[in-house]
């Protein structure tokens, strides 16, 4: 019965939603499987991540353009030098990766400044190259969208725009770092679910980068996901493991445990959570986590069959 095989021997998806590596591969000149890096090749695998989103991050100011085609390149040159990963553009290519054993990269743009120059042709460009998630804004407001970064409003017009191209194109918008404003258009406007790739909860600890119970709510009832952060200043409280189960047990109560996911913000100068230093410590949360009771479903929706759902309905 080798069907039943292969149901049995389906890989787990343990899904990481936000991974600043391709920064460091760029400013280090280093390869994925170097040394030193928080989500290199390395500690993903030990830690069994298989699904990575990689993290194209156009910095405050300069040349976007040329950063960002500089990082695209480095991300395609590592998908071409290494045979154990894959830039995935869809769900069913993750998951042939994952099976196989190989590790997925999944090409995200870390605000659409990165897409000023160019617009929506630049989207439009990026996601036949493999782009396959959008953060609207970063630390600072756009001509797109307000961020929480400078108490930013909504969306533009330009926004609702590109909002719309990001549903037509099947490119996964993220939420994170943007304005409450930007949060709760996007949330009503998009016809896909949105996912908040590395944002933590404000009711655990208040910090414009975390989500209020409605964003929350709204994400959730979107059917979208919120990856959980493990940089200190917006996790809070002790500062170790226990203190990213508090999130995780907000959002589960606010949203359900459908609505949560990883995103833990490694390789982008965190200061790390104690205990989870790098990818290959996750085990240490997922432990934590069946600690309190979480049962085996709900801990393989959080590592990743959440995400693995948002994207489906994306790409479809
Ligand atoms: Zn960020």
């Amino acid at each position: 019965m080798w069907w039943l095989m292969s149901v049995v021997m389906a890989a787990e998806i343990q899904a990481d939603l936000h991974l600043d590596t391709p920064t460091q591969l760029v400013n280090r000149n280093v390869g994925l499987d170097g040394a030193g890096l928080e989500g290199g090749l390395g500690p993903l695998v030990t830690g069994g991540t298989n699904v990575a989103v990689m993290v194209i991050w156009p910095p405050r100011t300069g040349d976007w353009t040329a950063r960002v085609e500089q990082m695209f390149s480095k991300i395609e040159a590592e998908d071409k030098r290494l045979d154990s990963v894959v830039l995935a553009r869809s769900p069913a290519e993750a998951l042939a990766a994952a099976e196989a054993g190989m590790v997925a990269m999944v090409v995200a743009l870390e605000g659409a400044h990165g897409i000023d120059r160019t617009g929506i042709p630049g989207l439009q460009a990026l996601h036949a190259r493999g782009l396959r998630m959008l953060g609207l804004t970063w630390s600072m407001s756009n001509r797109y969208a307000g961020s929480s970064g400078d108490g930013g409003g909504g969306l533009t017009a330009d926004g609702r725009a590109l909002v719309a191209e990001a549903n037509r194109l099947g490119v996964i918008l993220d939420v994170s770092h943007a304005s409450s404003a930007t949060t709760l258009e996007v949330c009503s406007l998009s016809t896909d679910p949105v996912v908040a790739s590395h944002s933590n909860t404000a009711a655990v600890k208040p910090h414009p980068r975390n989500l209020t119970d409605d964003e929350i709510r709204c994400i959730a009832s979107k059917g979208g996901v919120i990856g959980v952060n493990f940089h200190r200043p917006f996790v809070g409280g002790s500062g170790d493991v226990s203190a990213i189960a508090d999130h995780i047990d907000h959002l589960k109560k606010v949203g359900g445990f459908t609505c949560i996911a990883l995103g833990s913000d490694y390789d982008g100068l965190i200061t790390p959570i104690t205990g989870v230093g790098d990818a290959s410590k996750l085990p240490v949360l997922w432990e934590e986590l069946r600690r309190r009771g979480y049962t085996d479903a709900e801990l393989r929706a959080i590592k990743g069959e959440n995400f693995m759902r948002v994207w489906n309905v994306v790409a479809g």
